[in-house]
């Protein structure tokens, strides 16, 4: 146990046994953004309100659906009120879909279940797959943009999607064309297509806060996050962008409306942690036992649902995410802690008895055959008295 520990966490056996609290800045959670987001999102909460056109979600009850809150962004102000009915759920839009691989497939069956229009483009030939699901399958970038799409989905892994994005032919686009990503960082798409498109195009950063798994029996109450960074205020394009959030408020979504800077602070801390746990876990191999616990069943399950992603995308949150390095710290750190609080016990316990052993033989100059605490030392009582002192010394100094 102690030798797996060690190659998990690579304690240092100099630190073993320190009972001092361990001191570790990384532990302390980052707290600053979280009031100064939520006074902002009261702020515009409470103006939305007092004009009468608060934003309420899903269907149309506003008692027991989640509030979207607006942030203080120029073009959502806009953006007509639609505090029951779905504007633009009736509005059928032509999707092109980037990268046809896992997400974008599953993505694919809900949009085209809504009626809407999807065409798909990816590195791999996925034609089969499309057809099986209602998508036209195009391997050139070209005449996909000659249909002219009104909206650009991209679905590529977070590390090809500077390269996809630069290798699209945009000139065949219409102006205007909305641009849209799922990838799971979001500041990084968000700079790239402020940089790389240009200022025609509309844009919204979105993810979707589930996958193929957590998603497959339904999106209902699954939360989707989404930043409007830079929608024209022309009706049609207003009318276009409400259509499309529309296919995730309509499947039940939660919709969460966040800059892109908020949710990577956020998602490093919770969706990041939780893809290392799973991978870390995966590396145990964790075994099914006849006696599993829920707890432990939990634990299976979180391996199968980060671990089925591809690396690519867990290695996409780490790179492309700038808080995810301050969360491996903190997690590298926690474990620490923990192994000192449980090996700082018990060298505290051995040094005790130690000590209590060696004022009682100094008291009655008694020499007898003795024995620690320690597991798996049943052997020592075999050894003759001389040696078995000798033995326990260099045990517990560690020099052995
Ligand atoms: P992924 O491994 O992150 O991405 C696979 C996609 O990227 C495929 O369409 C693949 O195209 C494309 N791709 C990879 N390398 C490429 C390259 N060099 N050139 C061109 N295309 C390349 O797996 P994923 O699960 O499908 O995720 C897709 C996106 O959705 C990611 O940005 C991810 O962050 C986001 N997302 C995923 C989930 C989820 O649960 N899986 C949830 C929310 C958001 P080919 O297959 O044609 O090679």
């Amino acid at each position: 146990m102690l030798s797996l520990c060690t190659a998990v966490g690579g304690a240092s056996p100099a630190t073993a046994g320190t009972s001092q609290p361990h001191q570790c800045s990384f532990l302390s959670p980052p707290k600053p953004h979280l009031s100064l987001t939520t006074n902002r999102m009261f702020q515009s909460l409470s103006i939305h309100c007092s004009s009468g056109a608060a934003k309420i979600n899903g269907s149309g009850n506003s008692s027991s659906n989640p509030i979207i809150f607006t942030r203080d962004n120029p073009d959502s102000a806009a953006m007509p009120s639609d505090s029951s009915e779905k504007i633009g759920s009736d509005v059928k839009l032509k999707i092109a879909i980037i990268g046809f691989g896992n997400f974008g497939q599953f993505l694919a069956k809900t949009i085209v279940k809504q009626g809407h229009h999807v065409l798909a483009y990816s590195r791999s030939d996925y034609s089969r797959a499309a057809a099986d699901i209602g998508v036209r399958f195009f391997s050139d970038a070209d005449d996909l943009c000659e249909e002219h799409p009104e909206v650009i989905l991209l679905c590529t892994s977070i590390l090809s999607t500077e390269r996809v994005l630069r290798s699209l032919p945009l000139h065949r686009l219409r102006r205007s064309t909305l641009f849209a990503d799922v990838l799971s960082v979001k500041e990084f798409p968000r700079s790239l297509f402020l940089h790389l498109l240009p200022p025609e195009f509309d844009i919204l950063c979105t993810h979707p806060m589930f996958g193929p798994d957590s998603g497959k029996a339904g999106w209902d109450g699954l939360p989707f996050v989404f930043d409007m960074v830079r929608v024209g205020s022309g009706p049609t394009r207003v009318a276009r962008v409400k259509a499309f959030l529309d296919i995730f408020r309509t499947a039940g979504c939660r919709m969460v409306e966040m800059s892109c800077a908020e949710h990577d602070k956020h998602a490093a801390g919770s969706q990041f942690i939780t893809h290392l746990m799973g991978r870390v876990l995966e590396k145990l191999d964790l075994e099914n036992t006849p006696i599993n616990t829920k707890g432990y069943e939990s634990l299976r399950n979180l391996v199968d649902n980060t671990a089925r992603d591809s690396f690519e995308l867990f290695y996409g949150l780490f790179l492309y995410n700038k808080n995810a390095v301050e969360q491996l710290d903190r997690i590298d750190c926690a474990f620490e802690m923990v192994k000192k609080q449980l090996t700082g016990h018990l060298h505290g316990l051995v040094r005790k008895q130690l000590m209590l052993e060696t004022t009682n033989n100094h008291e009655n100059n008694i020499s007898v055959g003795k024995k620690l605490l320690l597991p798996g030392n049943d052997r020592k009582l075999m050894l003759p008295e001389k040696k078995q002192k000798q033995h326990d010394m260099v045990g517990i100094n560690g020099s052995s």
